[in-house]
């Protein structure tokens, strides 16, 4: 009946000459933000999510606008809409550390299982597939900063392994699918991203900083807190992976998506603090194992292929997340 339903809405939208995306994960952070881009580009969407950590309410608003629609499936199982597809964006993944190493084998599934799915379903449908594939694929990195012709340092039986090597194989799996059947294939590297939807619960450095500060709670770092990550506005994120999409069959990627100012943990713990208006003290508790030591993206690429680089400094990026944040209080 769902299927029914969801074919008579989209056969009127595709004789109006509309394209189509299929978005996995789209009830998610990253997810939901490209949804709504979609939509406002005027393409339809079709939202696939299992709800393991996407949510409803992150799409909620989406669910009256005619042109959307949400189907609650998990990619490690095939996947077929029965419909004519333009775009196969795929997002699905737990991505926060200490979630995705609670099943992780599920994060693995999740990772290849899905991907060959999903490139199962471009092969048939013709559609363009743009995997979000992750800095993480660097793991503990040799060069500074990281570009794509890096092949990374990952420790293969760790336990962000499950994550790691699961995004290494399905970016494998995308470049043997365009080799083999030459399918249109587009590999993003995504960096940290943070933003508006950022689940505060979730445990990445973000969610737990902003968590803690805004109810004075010590700021929690883990080790000396001089490690480094470089942390990208979603609406930046989500710009780059549409314009990569939109980018000509001969473009492939790997591409990295994110933001190169870099920040140690210590003094992202400190803007946090200063945009949250708080007096939280820090607490520093160990290291977790294979945490890496510092990331920075090389975006020449994305310059030159896309033209694309942030708009967001993170000052301003912070800004935007607490003035969201306060109003989920
Ligand atoms: N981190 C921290 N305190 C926290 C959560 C994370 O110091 O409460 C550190 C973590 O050890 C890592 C960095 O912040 O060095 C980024 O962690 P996150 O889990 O956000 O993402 P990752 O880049 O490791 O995937």
């Amino acid at each position: 009946m769902v299927r029914f339903l969801l074919g008579l809405v989209f056969l009127f939208c595709y004789l109006q000459g509309e394209k189509r995306a299929l978005v996995t994960g789209g009830a998610g952070f990253l997810g939901s933000h490209l949804c709504e881009k979609l939509l406002d580009s005027g393409i339809e969407v079709i939202c696939v999510d299992n709800l393991s950590s996407g949510k409803k309410e992150n799409i909620e608003h989406l669910l009256k606008n005619p042109r959307f629609f949400f189907l609650e499936h998990d990619i490690v199982q095939p996947l077929d809409s029965g419909l004519e597809l333009d775009f196969i964006f795929n997002l699905a993944c737990l991505a926060s550390p200490p979630v995705y190493q609670k099943d992780p084998l599920q994060t693995f599934r999740t990772s290849i299982w899905g991907a060959y799915n999903l490139l199962e379903l471009a092969k048939k449908t013709g559609a363009k597939i743009l995997q979000a594939s992750t800095s993480e694929v660097y793991g503990e990195p040799l060069i500074h900063p990281q570009n794509e012709s890096y092949w990374g340092n990952v420790n293969p039986i760790g336990i962000r392994s499950c994550y790691d090597e699961g995004k290494r194989a399905a970016e494998s799996l995308f470049f043997n699918y365009h080799r083999l059947f030459k399918i249109p294939v587009k590999v993003a590297r995504i960096f940290n991203t943070y933003g508006p939807r950022l689940d505060p619960l979730d445990g990445r450095v973000v969610s737990n900083f902003f968590s803690q500060a805004m109810q004075n709670l010590p700021l929690t770092i883990y080790g000396d807190g001089f490690q480094t990550r470089s942390f990208c506005y979603v609406e930046d994120t989500i710009e780059g992976l549409v314009q990569l999409m939109f980018t000509d069959n001969t473009i492939t990627g790997p591409i990295n998506i994110g933001n190169p100012e870099e920040i140690t943990i210590l003094e992202l713990a400190k803007k946090i603090k200063e945009v949250s208006h708080s007096v939280s003290q820090v607490l520093l508790l160990p290291l977790p194992y294979d945490d890496p030591s510092k990331r920075k993206p090389d975006i020449s690429k994305a310059k030159t292929l896309l033209n694309w680089s942030p708009r967001y400094a993170l000052d301003e990026g912070l800004k935007k997340t607490y003035l969201y944040l306060k109003t989920k209080q």
